[in-house]
């Protein structure tokens, strides 16, 4: 089995509202590796003894998102061509892009499961095509997303509705959701978790909370159906400002495991 490499992308220059979420890795890495809680993963194996798992701290960003959107797909590349699967935290979601990029880039067009409470499918926002509402039309665009799946969705505007429909992204309904709605998809599969998708009473600590989100046993019950050999995944969005004892950075961690043992268990990375 190959090694998931962590790696943390201090960056909010692309957030909408409020910036904060550049302090986004280091609250997640201090959770993860809090004698608070311990490695295990719900799949059973642990994180570190059983599984082949590397923190390798964060990135230099630059606060200029053509550099860093380099050094992101530099780093994930580098990732790719020694047979490692990069697992990102975020900062803001405008990460994904140059993340999904590398991944399409070395693999071709990738399925896509992205949990959010937004579709981040803006042609723009607030005149910046980069910013963290629009990540997915960006990557849409340039042919990287072989299919793209939205759980968690709702806060659809017309506009959104609309690009939605020109990129054919299939998004599964809150009203009513069940995991048993959400497809089991095709690999080579990427999955980007915003954190605001889950419920704001389980994680408050992010810039758009919206509420009647995914409740995190629900969350988890969509990763662990999925089979599929997993070439990358990120947790972005994280505002360490806005939590209520550090509940949304110790979820975030879990999360880093919950992933760490999905790829492990589905294993079969493609070589470049
Ligand atoms: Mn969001
Ligand atoms: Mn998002």
């Amino acid at each position: 089995m190959r090694a998931i490499r962590l790696f943390g992308l201090p960056t909010d220059i692309n957030s909408s509202f409020e910036r904060g979420a550049a302090a986004g890795p280091a609250a997640i890495r201090a959770a993860l590796w809090s004698e608070r809680g311990n490695r295990a993963s719900e799949l059973g194996p642990e994180i570190g003894t059983d599984i082949a798992f590397a923190d390798d701290g964060d990135l230099a960003l630059t606060e200029r998102t053509e550099q860093d959107d380099a050094a992101i797909r530099r780093h994930v590349v580098m990732l790719y061509e020694d047979g490692e699967v990069p697992l990102a935290l975020g900062g803001d979601h405008a990460v994904s892009f140059p993340l999904v990029e590398a991944a399409a880039t070395c693999f071709g067009p990738v399925t896509i499961l992205h949990i959010d409470a937004h579709p981040d499918l803006y042609d723009d926002f607030d005149g910046n095509p980069r910013s963290h509402a629009s990540p997915f039309a960006r990557i849409c665009e340039a042919g990287h997303a072989a299919r793209l799946v939205q759980v968690g969705i709702r806060t659809l505007n017309r506009h959104c509705r609309e690009q939605a429909a020109r990129f054919g992204v299939e998004i599964v309904p809150m009203a009513g959701f069940t995991p048993g709605r959400v497809p089991v998809l095709d690999g080579p599969l990427y999955i980007s978790i915003d954190l605001d998708g889950i419920d704001p009473s389980a994680a408050p600590g992010v810039a758009h909370p919206e509420p009647g989100g995914l409740t995190v046993r629900e969350l988890l019950a969509v990763l662990h159906k999925q089979t599929a050999p997993i070439v990358g995944a990120d947790i972005v969005e994280l505002h360490p400002g806005r939590d209520v004892g550090g509940v949304t950075a110790i979820l975030a961690a879990k999360l880093v495991r919950e992933l760490a043992a999905l790829i492990d268990r589905n294993g079969n990375q493609p070589t470049i």
